[in-house]
């Protein structure tokens, strides 16, 4: 199988072009009839010379993601399936309207990313990680999903967040070169501050991306203000504990602009008391973050429940007393199985190619 050419950074194509003996201007050339102008096929790249496209096209495919299948209709939330070389399948989802939540616009159409096919953290409330981890997407396979989701919507995407299967910073090299490509101002050229990178606590990545600099905006899946809670539903929290976690968004904070947010998703019974939202206040407080609250969403095969709408504006009025920015958010795409957390491979499941433990909810 032919490596994709959207997944060469601007420097391995002109290092690529060197080798074949082609003068190093031919890559903007190349990178705009790729990502500007979207073509499908190198034949279509008009200004190269013949003998180059011929040569690209024996090195190159120009896409790695084979569109499958898309779920939703074009004005509401819209979740599209890819297929892999491989055969696996990866999902992103177009969401018309990101309601402020990362500190972008409000008008805006993000797109929600993923990283993995799976994931290893094996979170006890997520359908990505009931699966398991199969393998990392590559650089063509993360920013080749923007690409297919604006020919596929025929609109630009505005933000993006890397809030789908996967764990983004458990692919950093990958997640990297691709948000090199995205940003890029011959290719997609999307601001870095409209970008957000959501983990689940990867302190040592956190760390390193703190370095980067680029101004990418970072959430921080933390649905437990305590060690003793949050180590309940998030294995990790055994490996990267809450106070160094803490210590290494202080890190990020000396290093960054952006504000930070932390996102926590509402279960019943499990991290909803309201002295786990005194708690979070104090924390927030301490980092200046801002709190995504999420109504939890029900994934078949786990018993998890979302609380009452009065137990979750309550928890959301602790943390607003305390003066935090805290959004109770209102999910898009429940329907359809693409809200966070609901991302699964479905069709993998149909076709038998692995075995998922559970079926997703709709
Ligand atoms: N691995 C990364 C990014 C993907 S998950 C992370 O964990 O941050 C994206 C977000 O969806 C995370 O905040 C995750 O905790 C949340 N999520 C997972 N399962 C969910 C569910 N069933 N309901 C609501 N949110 C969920
Ligand atoms: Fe993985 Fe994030 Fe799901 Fe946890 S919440 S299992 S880290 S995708």
């Amino acid at each position: 199988m032919l490596p994709a050419i959207t997944g060469l950074s601007a420097d391995a194509l002109v290092g690529w072009l060197q080798s074949a003996g082609q003068p190093a201007f031919r890559a903007q050339q190349i990178f705009e009839w790729v990502w500007k102008k979207q073509v499908r096929s190198f034949d279509e790249m008009a200004n190269l010379p013949k003998a180059l496209r011929e040569q690209l096209a024996q090195a190159f495919r120009i896409t790695s993601l084979d569109h499958s299948q898309t779920q939703g209709a074009a004005d509401t939330t819209r979740k599209f399936l890819f297929r892999l070389h491989d055969g696996r399948y990866v999902e992103s989802v177009l969401i018309p309207a990101n309601p402020a939540l990362y500190g972008q616009a409000s008008d805006r159409l993000t797109l929600c990313v993923s990283s993995q096919v799976g994931c290893a953290y094996g979170c006890k409330f997520c359908a990505s990680g009931l699966a398991g981890f199969t393998r990392h997407l590559d650089a063509s396979e993360i920013a080749g999903q923007v690409l297919a989701a604006e020919q596929l919507s025929g609109q630009r995407v505005d933000s993006l967040v890397f809030m789908g299967m996967g764990e983004p910073l458990a692919n950093l090299d990958q997640l990297l070169v691709a948000i090199s490509l995205i940003t890029h101002e011959q290719s997609l050229h999307l601001g870095a501050r409209h970008l957000t990178i959501s983990t689940s606590g990867l302190v040592p990545q956190i760390r390193q991306l703190a370095e980067h600099p680029q101004q990418i905006r970072l959430a921080i899946s933390l649905h437990g203000a305590t060690d003793e809670v949050r180590e309940q539903i998030m294995p990790i929290n055994r490996k990267w504990p809450v106070a160094e976690l803490f210590a290494a968004l202080e890190y990020w904070n000396a290093r960054k602009k952006q504000k930070l947010t932390l996102e926590y998703i509402l279960i019943e019974g499990v991290n909803d008391a309201l002295e786990q939202a005194e708690i979070l206040a104090k924390r927030a407080q301490k980092i200046q973050a801002k709190v995504n609250l999420i109504p939890y969403n029900k994934v078949d095969g786990l018993s998890w429940k979302r609380p009452s709408d009065n137990r979750c504006k309550a928890f959301r009025e602790v943390l607003r007393r305390s003066g935090i920015t805290a959004n109770l958010r209102l999910e898009k795409g429940h329907d359809i199985d693409a809200a966070c957390g609901q991302l699964r491979l479905k069709q993998e499941t149909h076709e038998g190619i692995i075995a998922a433990p559970a079926k997703q909810s709709s």
